[in-house]
């Protein structure tokens, strides 16, 4: 069976091309995945949107509310980066059903991916950093509640340190969040991870990937995790616009080699998420992210 990915058209919600979110990266990664072959209609799940009821389990009642009937205050529209009108909403609504779409392939078939995910700012009470909800702490408390896993791994490697899921899964004991990321980036006042590791500017492949290795063990040791959520975005490239990390593409490739044949090898389920990614060519951001689905491909 080929890579289980998961992808809806409503990921894009259509911003202007010059605004400073690519929006555009979301269609254009679904077009780097037809012209690797790994888009066939063996391959693509379309999710529905996540319900109130799951995204309350890791968000706010108020602020789900406030998404879902589009009526989220100014100021926090301004800290998540853009307003949350009807095609935001859906669109987060979406790629959080998504995700727990992908966790649940994931459990079906070892490997799956999301095409969207990995908003990794979104906080219990409000959204951040263009994210409007974090759709792994909701697919972790779904997959907790319904008790289909019991330990849960949160590998976060954005360049930004994973504040709103550390702030929501920070009283979980059955979710472990790590999060590898730069040490001068946003967020400014970070929300500390279960393990959090911070680079300087400008780390390149090696230590990146000497860093990485060595912790991946550490990880494995602490638990038999039911599921592992890999947070794989690209804003570690040295051409990212937000990054200050200097990572190639064949260090990203090595990079999601490392991660997912580390727990593969363990027998644990893998879901892959595209998180963060900034750059201006948006075709060639859009291939950044292809390489996940790409490598993870070769695990299916
Ligand atoms: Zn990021």
């Amino acid at each position: 069976m080929p890579l289980q990915i998961v992808h809806h058209p409503d990921y894009d919600a259509g911003f202007a091309v010059n605004h400073r979110f690519p929006m555009s990266k979301y269609p254009l990664l679904m077009e780097a995945l037809s012209a690797r072959g790994l888009a066939g209609s063996d391959a693509l799940n379309m999710p529905e949107p996540a319900p109130a009821s799951w995204l309350k389990l890791a968000h706010a009642a108020f602020y789900v509310d406030q998404v879902i009937a589009c009526e989220v205050p100014a100021k926090v529209e301004r800290e998540i980066g853009f307003p949350v009108g009807p095609r935001v909403s859906l669109r987060a609504q979406l790629a959080t059903g998504g995700t727990v779409l992908a966790a649940r392939l994931a459990l079906l078939n070892g490997i799956a991916c999301n095409t969207a995910g990995g908003s990794h700012h979104a906080r219990r009470a409000q959204g951040a950093g263009f994210c409007t909800f974090n759709d792994v702490a909701v697919a972790s408390l779904v997959l907790l509640a319904e008790g289909a896993v019991q330990n849960i791994l949160i590998v976060d490697l954005d360049v930004h340190q994973g504040d709103g899921t550390a702030d929501i899964l920070g009283d979980e004991p059955r979710a472990f969040t790590f999060s590898m990321h730069g040490e001068r980036n946003y967020p400014v006042r970070k929300i500390a991870s279960d393990l959090d590791i911070a680079l300087p500017d400008g780390t390149g492949d090696a230590a990146y990937l000497e860093r990485l290795s060595g912790l991946l063990p550490k990880l494995s040791a602490r638990a038999r995790w039911d599921i592992v959520f890999y947070n794989a975005g690209v804003d570690v490239h040295a051409e990212d616009r937000l990054g200050r990390l200097s990572l190639s593409n064949e260090g990203l490739r090595a990079r999601d080699d490392t991660v997912i044949r580390h727990f593969r090898a363990l027998d644990a389920p893998v879901c892959g998420v595209i998180g963060g990614g900034y750059a201006t060519d948006v075709a060639a951001l859009a291939a950044r992210h292809a390489i996940l689905f790409e490598v993870a491909s070769r695990y299916a």
